[in-house]
C-alpha cells in the first residue's frame, strides 16, 4: 500500500466537481481490510475505474480506497462457464482471459473500462438486459469486506442475501467487495450477427426498439435529439446476436475463439478551452453522417464484439474533448405506464435549449436489488456540456416530471440531483439503509454522492459535514 497517501484531486468520467481525498492504494485484499479498519473522520469509498460520471468514488477530505493496485486474477471453470475474479480487474481484462476460451460475461456495459466491484456497485445493465437483467443477476458471490475488518461472503439466495442485494447497486456504501464469482455465458465466436434498421422520429425508434426486443438478445437505439422539427429523435436501431456457426466445431474440438484485436487509437489530450471542441453545429453534422451511415433499408451484417459492444472505447479519455467544464450523462427510466409521457419530457428539454450531443435509447426491466436503478420501461441516456447556460434548471425541471411519473434518475451517472427526489425516485431506500446500516453501523462509508443525495442518512448535514 501508498504509505504516504497522497491526497488527491478526483473527479467522475464527466469531469465536473472535483474533490480532494486521500487515496489509499491497497495491494493486498488484507491491506484493503486494513484500510478500510482505519476508517477516517469523513469516511471511506472505494473506487475502481472513476467510469462511473458523476461523484460517487469520490469523497472530499476523506479516504477513498483505490482497487487498481490489487492484484488482477481470473480462475475460469472451463466446464461451468464460472469464473472467481477481483475486484479491481476490468471487464476488459476479464474478456480477454474468457473469451478465447469460449466464454463471455452475461452482461456488459458500453465500456469495458469499469472494474468488477464498480460493475457489482453500480449493478450495470447492457444491451440485453430486457432479456437477461443486469450484472449482479448472474453474480453468484460476493466477497465484501465490511468497516471494523470483518470478509463476509454474500450470495443472492442464502441467509444475507439482503447484503448482497444491498451491494447490489449500492453504490460502494456497504464495504469493498474484493472478489466475486461470475456466471458467464457459452459463446462460439467472437462476432456479432447485427440488424441495423433507420428509424424517422423518436415515436418510430421507440416502436422498431420494442419490436426488436421481442427477437433479438441485444438491442439499442442511437437517437437523435438535435435534428429539428418532425425529425426530432430519428435514430438508428441495432438488434445484436452472438454469431455461431462455423467455430462450434473448433470449440468442440478444443480449439480456441479467435480473439479479433482490441484497438485503441490515440488518446485526446486536455483541452485548454472551457468548452472543448465539440459544438452544437458540429454535433448535428457528426449526427447526420452517423444516420446517413445507417442503411436505409434493414440490413444485417457481421461485427467483431469490442466494437459492438465498447464502441467509444477506441478513442482514449473521449470525455476530454467537453473541455475544461466536463460533461454530464442525464440517465433517467420511466415505467411503461408513463410511456405517453417520453416524447413531451423530450420536447421540452430540447425546448428549454439543451444539447444533447449523444442520445441512447433503451428498454429495461425491474431488478431485485432495492437500489436498483433499473425499471421496467423506457430509458434514455443523454450527453451534455457542463458549460450550457440555464443547464441546472432545465435538468431540474426534467428530474421533477421523471419523479411525476414514477421514475428515477441513474446514480452512477448522476452529479446533480436534489436530495429532496431521492426517496420518491427510490422508494425503497429504507430497507436499503437498514440493512447498510447492519453491515456498517459506524456509518464509516461516506462518499461525496451520499452527502449531496443523503443516501446513507436522511439526518440533516451538519455545515461542516
Ligand atoms: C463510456 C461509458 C459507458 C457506460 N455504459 C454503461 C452502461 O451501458 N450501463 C451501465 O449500467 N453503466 C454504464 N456506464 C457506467 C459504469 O458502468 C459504472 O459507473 C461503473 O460503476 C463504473 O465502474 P468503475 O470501476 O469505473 O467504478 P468507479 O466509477 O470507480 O466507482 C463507481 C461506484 O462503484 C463503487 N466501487 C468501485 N469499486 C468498488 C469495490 N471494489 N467495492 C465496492 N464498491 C466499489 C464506488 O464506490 C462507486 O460508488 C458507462 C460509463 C462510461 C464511461
Amino acid at each position: 500500500m501508498d504509505t504516504d497517501a497522497p491526497d488527491q484531486l478526483l473527479t467522475g468520467w464527466g469531469r465536473t466537481a472535483p474533490t480532494r481525498a486521500r487515496v489509499l492504494r491497497p495491494t493486498s485484499p488484507a491491506a484493503a481490510g486494513a484500510a478500510l479498519s482505519e476508517g477516517s473522520e469523513r469516511g471511506v469509498i472505494p473506487r475502481g475505474l472513476g467510469r462511473s460520471y458523476g461523484d460517487a468514488a469520490q469523497n472530499a477530505g476523506g479516504t477513498v480506497i483505490s482497487t487498481q493496485a490489487l492484484p488482477d486474477r481470473c480462475e475460469l471453470d472451463l466446464q461451468t462457464g464460472r469464473a472467481w475474479v477481483t475486484a479491481g480487474t476490468s471487464l476488459g481484462r476479464v474478456i480477454e482471459a474468457v473469451l478465447p476460451r469460449g466464454w463471455f460475461p452475461a452482461v456488459v456495459p458500453g465500456t469495458q473500462f469499469v472494474s468488477i466491484g464498480g460493475a457489482i456497485a453500480s449493478d450495470v445493465h447492457g444491451k440485453n438486459h430486457h432479456r437477461d437483467g443486469s450484472f449482479c443477476g448472474h453474480v453468484r458471490t460476493i466477497e465484501l469486506v465490511v468497516p471494523g475488518g470483518e470478509r463476509v461472503t454474500l450470495t443472492p439466495d442464502g441467509p444475507q442475501a439482503d447484503a448482497f442485494w444491498a451491494t447490489a447497486g449500492g453504490m460502494g456504501l456497504t464495504g469493498v467487495t474484493l472478489a466475486a464469482e461470475l456466471q458467464l455465458r457459452s459463446v462460439t465466436t467472437a462476432q456479432m450477427r447485427v440488424d441495423t434498421t433507420r428509424t424517422r422520429d423518436l415515436a418510430h425508434s421507440m416502436q422498431v426498439l420494442r419490436e426488436a426486443d421481442a427477437t433479438a438478445q441485444y438491442t439499442v437505439a442511437w437517437v437523435d435529439l438535435l435534428c429539428r422539427g418532425r425529425g426530432l429523435g430519428r435514430g438508428v436501431v441495432t438488434a445484436g446476436e452472438h454469431a455461431s456457426p462455423a467455430e462450434l466445431e473448433a470449440i468442440a474440438t478444443g480449439a480456441s475463439v479467435p480473439l479479433p484485436p482490441n484497438r485503441r487509437l490515440a488518446s485526446v489530450p486536455i483541452m485548454p478551452t472551457r468548452a472543448g471542441v465539440l459544438h452544437p453545429l458540429a454535433m448535428r453534422m457528426f449526427n447526420e453522417l452517423y444516420f446517413r451511415a445507417a442503411p436505409a433499408e434493414p440490413l444485417q451484417r457481421v461485427e467483431p464484439i469490442w466494437g459492438y459492444f465498447f464502441p467509444l472505447d477506441v478513442v482514449g479519455h473521449w470525455n476530454r474533448l467537453y473541455g475544461r467544464a466536463g460533461m454530464l450523462q442525464y440517465q433517467f427510466v420511466i415505467p411503461d405506464a408513463a410511456t405517453d409521457r417520453l416524447i413531451p419530457m423530450v420536447d421540452r428539454v430540447v425546448a428549454d435549449g439543451v444539447p444533447i450531443y449523444l442520445a441512447v435509447l433503451k428498454r429495461l426491466r425491474d431488478v431485485p436489488g432495492p437500489l436498483g436503478f433499473p425499471m421496467r420501461g423506457w430509458t434514455l441516456a443523454l450527453d451534455i456540456p457542463a458549460a450550457v447556460r440555464g443547464l441546472g434548471a432545465a435538468l431540474d425541471r426534467l428530474d421533477t416530471s421523471v419523479a411525476e411519473c414514477g421514475g428515477r434518475i441513474y446514480l452512477a451517472k448522476d452529479s446533480r440531483l436534489r436530495a429532496e427526489l431521492l426517496p420518491r425516485m427510490y422508494p425503497r431506500l429504507p430497507e436499503w439503509r437498514a440493512v447498510r446500516d447492519r453491515l456498517d453501523p459506524g456509518r464509516v462509508m461516506r462518499s461525496d454522492l451520499d452527502r449531496r443525495l443523503s443516501l446513507v442518512t436522511s439526518e440533516p448535514v451538519r455545515k461542516d459535514a
